[in-house]
């Protein structure tokens, strides 16, 4: 399963992530990472069977833990005009029947484009 990480700029120095793959001896991918001053964000692939302890070996560590949603969509703000769909590289967003705008959490790898690219900004990173 994805999970991402977000910490604090005063964690991003720290081996958080080899810590956890040590103590858990857990393969843990590593699909996208962004580190500015104000923090990083990091995008993990996890086993699932080893998920709950991975989480909870994060958390104890420092880092936010986001679980499943990745970016949120606000129905409110979207005018279906479809320009998202296009360009998601991994096809995690699409047209539901009634022609709303549907989202795979689990395909979505945090690439941003559709966040930077939506004219109505009715994409956002989920929390924020
Ligand atoms: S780009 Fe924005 S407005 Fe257009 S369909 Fe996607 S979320 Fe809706
Ligand atoms: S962030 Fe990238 S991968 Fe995720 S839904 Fe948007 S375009 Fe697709």
């Amino acid at each position: 399963m994805k999970v991402e990480l977000r910490f604090s700029t005063e964690r991003v120095s720290e081996p958080i992530i080899s810590s956890v793959i040590l103590q858990e001896k857990a393969q843990i991918n590593i699909l996208r990472a962004q580190v500015s001053e104000d923090g990083g964000r990091v995008l993990l692939e996890v086993p699932d069977n080893q998920a709950d302890e991975i989480i909870k070996a994060f958390r104890k560590l420092g880092a936010e833990v986001i679980v499943g949603k990745i970016i949120e969509i606000i129905e409110d703000k979207c005018i279906e005009c479809g320009h998202c769909i296009t360009l998601c590289p991994v096809n995690a967003i699409f047209f539901e029947k009634d022609y709303s705008i549907g989202l795979d959490e689990q395909k979505c790898i945090q690439c941003d484009s559709c966040l930077d690219a939506c004219p109505t900004r009715a994409i956002k990173l989920y929390g924020e």
